[in-house]
């Protein structure tokens, strides 16, 4: 199905979301939007074969908001705001960013939004949930605690999200789902998405959608249009040497780098700090608080290079990222696509590099059997061990307050930016730009003295209330 000449108007949404999608400057709908809303307005199951970067939080997020337009309330009353829509998302990040889009996308509809997430004390969520939302974005587990304290009433929601569906299976959340769904009402409407169709997908969506509409927009491949891959074949040991020379010698302003393991990402972001190179971590043993730290810094532009493993980075909105660095190819070839969908979105250009020991080869050949297609090996060269900077106590990428006047400050180079959603929330509505007195580097910047960042962070976790 054509989508190309249909517009947010002609799908029939209502006056307040057309707003907030202008004010947010989408123009059109992307596929996924096309052809979902429709399906989903009139009431019919989904099943949708889309992965993050195709718009699919829109794809739900829009129908549903437009059809609890006519039960919305202007009530205080908790009871005047139950529990209509549903959405479970595997990780915390995930939650954070469809919440906020869901908020933004309702900021002319009087309806309530939250998320609620492990990992924070579940007090902090109590309160707000109990007020009424009508909106519920929420990892399984979290969810479930929050149903055993009676802090959330399940008996009312009409429509029910499961996002990235196949990572939820992938991370064991298949007992907590289905103990979720003996909780809602059997009269509902289910929205399935999902990067993936594998067998188990297929088994999931057969038990809990009901006749359910098959939607899929381009994916595998297609992420991999507009990004220009490239491998470079490297001895292991000399791997770290190459991406210092990668990342010094970029004109991209910033990267993510994935590693297979936590350890490794943890290594390698420690390393690279004591080389000069603005970088840190992102993986599931940090903390909440120290993964949402890196996740501002980085959003900031005062990390250049975010290593993280696929689990921390998997959903994460990070637009027009212009470079992916596989620092250990995934051995699941799917989760290549996944990491190199991080850059090239929305219809930028990006760069996925990939550093592949002669033991990974056998994975290249799946992943280029996937994407069929041959990627391009590059020539290495790996210079003299580079001279180490000394070595610092500091772990972290620094703020703007530990910038030194005598040091003049390198910090990353804001990316070119699609015009941002407004989420009424600070955090989360900072530029990816440095706040401070930087100079622009035209490279990946050397890392000053830096300190702990200090982060009003902490008060995030306290306000997690997401109303308009
Ligand atoms: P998602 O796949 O939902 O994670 O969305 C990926 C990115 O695309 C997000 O930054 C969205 O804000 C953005 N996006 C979603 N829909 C549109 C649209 N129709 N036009 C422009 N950007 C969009």
């Amino acid at each position: 199905m054509s989508t190309e000449n249909i517009s947010f108007a002609s799908l029939n949404l209502a006056p307040e979301i057309l707003r907030a999608l202008e004010e947010f400057g989408y123009t059109k709908p992307t596929p996924i939007q096309a052809q979902a809303i429709p399906i989903v307005l009139e009431g019919r199951d989904l099943m949708a074969g889309a992965q993050t970067g195709t718009g699919k939080t829109a794809a739900f997020a829009l129908p549903l908001l437009q059809k609890l337009l006519p039960l919305a309330s202007t009530s205080a009353s908790p009871a005047r705001h139950p529990v209509r829509v549903l959405i479970l998302v595997p990780t915390r990040e995930l939650a954070i960013q469809v919440e906020e889009s869901v908020r933004a996308y309702a900021k002319h509809c009087p309806l309530r939004s939250l998320v609620v997430f492990g990992g924070v004390d579940i007090k902090t969520q109590t309160p707000h949930l109990m007020k009424g939302v009508e909106i519920l974005v929420a990892t399984p587990g979290r969810l479930l605690d929050h149903v055993e304290q009676r802090t959330v009433q399940l008996g009312q929601v009409q429509m029910l999200v499961l996002d990235e569906a196949d990572r939820m299976l992938d991370m064991g959340f298949m007992p907590d789902l289905k103990r979720i769904l003996a909780l809602l009402p059997k009269k509902r409407q289910n929205l399935m998405f999902s990067a993936t169709f594998s067998n188990e997908i297929k088994k999931l969506s057969a038990d809990f959608l009901t006749d359910p509409v098959l939607v899929e927009v381009a994916r595998s491949n297609a992420a991999a249009e507009n990004v220009t891959q490239k491998v470079y074949l490297v001895a292991k040991e000399n791997k770290h040497e190459l991406l210092a020379q990668i990342l010094r010698g970029s004109d991209a302003s910033q990267a993510i780098v994935f590693t297979k393991t936590k350890l490794t990402a943890s290594r390698l972001a420690r390393q690279l700090q004591r080389e000069g190179v603005l970088a840190d971590a992102i993986h599931g043993d940090k903390s909440q608080l120290e993964r949402m730290q890196a996740l501002e810094a980085f959003k900031q532009g005062t990390v250049a290079a975010l290593i993280a493993t696929d689990v921390a980075a998997r959903g994460l909105d990070i637009d027009q990222l212009p470079m992916v660095i596989n620092y250990e190819i995934p051995s699941a070839a799917e989760d290549y696509v996944h990491r190199i969908g991080r850059t090239g979105r929305a219809g930028a250009s990006g760069i996925a590099i990939s550093l592949v020991s002669p033991e990974e080869e056998k994975y290249l050949k799946e992943i280029e059997k996937l994407i069929k297609r041959e990627i391009q090996k590059e020539e290495t060269f790996i210079p003299a061990r580079a001279t180490r900077a000394p070595h610092s106590d500091h772990k972290t990428a620094t703020h703007k307050s530990d910038t030194s006047e005598h040091e003049p400050r390198r910090t990353a180079t804001p990316r070119a930016m699609a015009p941002k959603k407004k989420s009424g929330d600070e955090w989360f509505d900072k530029p990816y730009e440095p706040t401070v007195n930087a100079t622009t580097a035209d490279k990946l910047p050397a890392r000053p003295n830096s300190s702990k960042p200090k982060g009003e962070v902490a008060a995030l976790l306290g306000g997690l209330r997401r109303q308009n």
